[in-house]
């Protein structure tokens, strides 16, 4: 029994419809367990500028940093905001998140469940016994050095972006690959462009050097190339993979497809500090607002309760409730329920608050 802070930032689309099933589910195992979880709403994206004047206050940071994890659900989808000329935008809101919190190890687990095999556009026996782990670096690289900029010159227009990344930050987030993997099969595999970038040369050295530290771990490096193609050929054959950010960013929504719906995958961004029951993160599905299908009951809940189950492990501490919400997930999609994303002849096709109660009925 514990008590528990969590700052909620459900956003904008579909953001908030998949994180109050995140939130029911959270009730359910605190009436399974018998914890207190006390959990606060804010504002973030299109729904902060409007109401707040930007993407995310102070007031809404100061209540992350004294929450014990936040629970995101998705920002963006308002065309207004969208444009590059546009002065604030609703992604400002992770981006300041992520750096002000420090979070710099973005986790993404990928297990296609049995049930959903065929609903991969991949082979299902390609699928078969696929489990693994996608650790992107997520506050360094060519997303935040500067110069980033169109600026004019004598010659015409040109634009710059700057790719940069320090040998403490590279160590520090291939270091908490090994520690992931150490309690999982022990295989690391780094992924860089090391024929190509000086940044990946630096990444690959490092890489290099932490893993001597590892000897009873299987290490292997990949050019970024040869992983995209590997990630669909032998997805089964990876353990941990760990890259920079750009390159993460890209390996993940490719790797999203072996689980057949985006709205099947969660994911932590993880940061330095560490809480009274394990170590400060966000939790978020990897889908955007889908402004598609938003008010229409079709999003799929589930990415949003796989995250709400890695923010128990992982900043909780609450490995059993882990469990607990995966297994009601598995145990709902075995018995044949779907959402519109997942639709299957011969299956049923529910809302997202149907599956949502179902699987905290699961648990309770
Ligand atoms: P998206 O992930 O929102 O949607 C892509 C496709 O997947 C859509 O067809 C959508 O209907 C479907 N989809 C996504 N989640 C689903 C779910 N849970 N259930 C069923 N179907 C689902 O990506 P997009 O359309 O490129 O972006 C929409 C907005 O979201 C943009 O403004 C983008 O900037 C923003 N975005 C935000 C985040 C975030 O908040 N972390 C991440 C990605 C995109």
């Amino acid at each position: 029994m514990g008590t528990y802070a969590i700052a909620v930032l459900a956003g904008d689309g579909i953001g908030p419809e998949v994180t109050r099933q995140g939130i029911r589910v959270l009730s359910a195992v605190a009436s399974r367990y018998g914890h207190t979880f006390k959990t606060t709403e804010a504002l973030v994206g299109v729904a902060a500028i409007e109401a707040e004047g930007d993407a995310i206050s102070d007031a809404t940071m100061e209540l992350c940093q004294h929450s014990d994890a936040i629970l995101f659900g998705a920002v963006g989808g308002a065309a207004r905001y969208e444009g590059p000329n546009s002065r604030i935008q609703p992604e400002q809101a992770l981006f300041r998140l992520r750096k002000e919190l420090a979070l710099y190890a973005n986790l993404r687990p990928i297990r296609p469940l049995n049930a959903l095999l065929n609903a991969s556009t991949i082979k299902a026996e390609v699928l078969q016994g696929t489990d693994l782990l996608v650790v992107r670096e997520l506050t360094g690289g060519i997303y935040y050095g500067k110069p980033s900029e169109i600026r004019e010159t004598p010659q015409g227009v040109e634009a710059i972006d700057t790719l940069i990344y320090t040998e403490t930050e590279i160590e520090r987030i291939i270091r908490t690959a090994f520690e992931l993997a150490r309690d999982r099969r022990r295989k690391v595999t780094s992924v860089d462009k090391a024929n190509v970038l000086s940044s990946s040369r630096l990444w690959r050295r490092t890489a290099e050097r932490v893993a001597a530290e590892y000897p009873d771990f299987t290490f292997d490096q990949l050019l970024v190339d040869a992983c995209a193609m590997h990630l669909i050929r032998r997805p089964s054959s990876f353990d941990v993979i760990v890259t920079e950010n750009m390159f993460g960013d890209i390996l993940t929504d490719e790797a999203s497809m072996l689980a057949g719906s985006m709205g099947m995958l969660p994911s932590a961004s993880l940061g330095t500090r560490r809480t009274e029951h394990g170590v400060f993160g966000l939790y978020e599905p990897i889908h955007g607002s889908a402004p598609d299908i938003a008010g229409q009951h079709k999003a799929n809940p589930i990415a949003s309760i796989l995250s709400m189950a890695l923010l128990l492990r992982f900043s909780l501490g609450l490995k059993q409730e882990a469990d607990a919400v995966e297994a009601a997930v598995n145990r709902i999609v075995e018995a044949g329920y779907r959402t519109e994303d997942l639709r299957e002849a011969g299956k049923e096709v529910i809302s997202t608050e149907e599956m949502g109660r179902l699987i905290a009925e699961a648990i309770a």
